[in-house]
């Protein structure tokens, strides 16, 4: 419609009256059409060159898009791990004649676990040990976070142990699970394992019967309060890189065969 416009614009504005004039003037008004033709349909057309940048200019501004991908029109949910630092929101949990609480010790890993995984872009739920958000709960993965009593049982009450949630409709995901936190935490603190004392609490732990069923969810005891607690006040950073490269190794579907011991 452009094209027709112009070329009788151009064409109508010439009278022409004699022959030499008209061939002159036929001349013009071919001239003038296939300048006006070439014009539409150069590639450079100042119009075509404004859409071509404009195209640019969506590609370049797509946010969190890959170059070279097309952006999609509603962006993917980051997976989202669950963590539970032990008693938040109830209780301070066990607790040390001189004040030390384990909800301290498990804030404070759980958290700094916080740190590494949202530093590797995933989304965090911090869940309270009771909270309702843990009705029908579930993400890639949900892990609760306890320390073990401040008593002094005897010489053998240090390390840690791991329990995955076995009735649910899922366990080989838990069992998974706690197999990576075993295996990770156990390479990265240098803790040895306290199988011995899994208790009922672990085993049948609240959240497991309410958390939707097919989800990958276990319950790590970080240490002793007592024997451990060197490491438990001061190395934080240390016993949370254990249990972030353990939930990793669940994600990453890696060999959580047990490191083989001192
Ligand atoms: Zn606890």
């Amino acid at each position: 419609m452009q094209i027709l416009k112009k070329m009788k614009k151009t064409g109508g504005e010439k009278p022409l009256r004699v022959n030499i004039l008209r061939h002159l003037g036929l001349t013009i008004l071919l001239a003038a059409v296939i300048a006006t033709v070439f014009t539409a349909w150069n590639p450079y057309h100042e119009d075509q060159l404004t859409l071509v940048e404009r195209i640019q200019s969506i590609f370049a501004s797509n946010p969190g898009g890959n170059s070279g991908s097309f952006p999609t029109p509603t962006p993917q949910p980051r997976p989202t791990i669950g963590l539970i630092p032990g008693h938040q929101g109830i209780s301070g949990g066990a607790e040390c004649p001189d004040g030390l609480t384990e909800l301290s010790v498990n804030q404070n890993v759980a958290f700094k676990v916080m740190e590494l995984l949202v530093a590797d872009g995933y989304d965090v739920d911090i869940l309270d040990e009771k909270d309702p958000d843990l009705e029908n709960y579930y993400a890639l993965a949900l892990v609760s976070i306890h320390a073990d009593s401040c008593e002094f049982i005897n010489e053998q009450a240090t390390g840690f142990k791991v329990s995955p949630a076995l009735d649910a409709t899922r366990p080989d995901k838990s069992i998974r699970l706690s197999s990576c936190l075993t295996s990770r935490y156990m390479e990265t603190t240098q803790l040895p394992i306290h199988t011995g004392s899994i208790t009922h609490d672990m085993t049948q732990y609240y959240a497991f019967n309410i958390i939707r069923q097919d989800i990958a969810a276990a319950i790590i005891e970080l240490g002793f309060l007592n024997l451990d607690r060197q490491i438990l006040t001061e190395q934080p950073d240390l016993l949370a890189e254990g249990v972030y490269r353990g939930i990793l190794c669940y994600i990453h579907n890696e060999d959580a065969t047990l490191p083989t011991g001192p």
